[in-house]
This record gives structure tokens, sequence and C-alpha cells, in this order.
């Protein structure tokens, strides 16, 4: 456990070292081999969602060619913010370990804990203000899917 922790920190130190995005790393193991490594890419890819978890398991999802990660575990140089919790919640990996805090992430900068404070406030009065739109034809994918006979369910 130690070894894969290890190596999501050296993963984050060297991002930092070599200019290349944030000062995060994860990797994703299953059975103690490796199957996929993330580090935070959002300013080299200019992608906001590029966070090291969430590329970590594009990378072991392409290794296994599937959207899920069962009996995988993710090691995290970080405890995952809130869009990366969501990413591992979708991947179903069967745990998480992360070796610095979102409270240490703070400190330098990285701080996500408005994230979680936003998710309280009703959508119309968020930051970024969330407004329901409903045209006629709304419903019609949840109909078809619904009916569909070809259906992947995940
Ligand atoms: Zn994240």
């Amino acid at each position: 456990m130690d070894k894969f922790m290890e190596m999501a920190v050296q993963l984050a130190l060297d991002n930092v070292r070599g200019n290349t995005g944030g000062p995060f790393g994860a990797i994703v193991v299953k059975d103690g081999e490796i199957v996929g490594v993330g580090q935070n890419n959002v300013t080299r890819l200019k992608d906001p969602t590029a966070h090291a978890e969430v590329q970590a398991i594009r990378d072991a999802c392409h290794f296994f060619s599937s959207y899920q990660l069962d009996d995988c575990e993710i090691y995290t140089s970080c405890e995952p913010c809130p869009m990366c919790l969501g990413a591992i919640f979708w991947a179903r990996p069967k745990a998480v370990y992360y070796a610095c805090t979102k409270e240490d992430a703070a400190k330098i900068g990285f701080d996500d804990q408005f994230i979680y404070e936003q998710l309280e406030v009703p959508h119309e009065d968020r930051q970024i203000p969330m407004m329901k739109v409903s045209p006629k034809n709304s419903d019609a994918p949840f109909q078809a899917w619904d009916c569909s006979s070809e259906k992947v369910s995940y």
C-alpha cells in the first residue's frame, strides 16, 4: 500500500518539477498491478476536468476497455475534489486511499470547500446560477432510453 501511495506522490512531485501541471498524482491498482496513472494536466491540456484522479480513471478504463473499475483501488496524492469524487463513484473502484487532505490543499490555493458549500445553496442562488428549462421534448431521451432494447446499463 505504501509503495503505491509513494508512487502517486512521486507523480505529483514530478508534475511540479516538470512544470506540466498541478501538484497532484494518482494511480489505479488491481490485484497488486498498476493499471492506470494520472497527473494533473489542467493547464497543459487546457482541460478543467484533467485532474489526476480523472486522468488515472480514464487511463485504467482505456486499459480495461471498460467504463467500470471493478475490484480496483485508487491511490491519490490528495483527497479527491467533488468532481473527482463523482468520477470515482461512477467508476466504482473498491477503495480510495489519499495522502494529503483537502485542508492541506487549501493552504496552497486549491480550495474546493466552496463547491461543497454551493451544493447547499438553491440552484438559482449559486455563484454559477443553474436554471431549469423544460422544452416540450425534454423527456424524450429518457423515454427512448427506457424503451431501448440495446441500452447498456451502467
Ligand atoms: Zn479533482
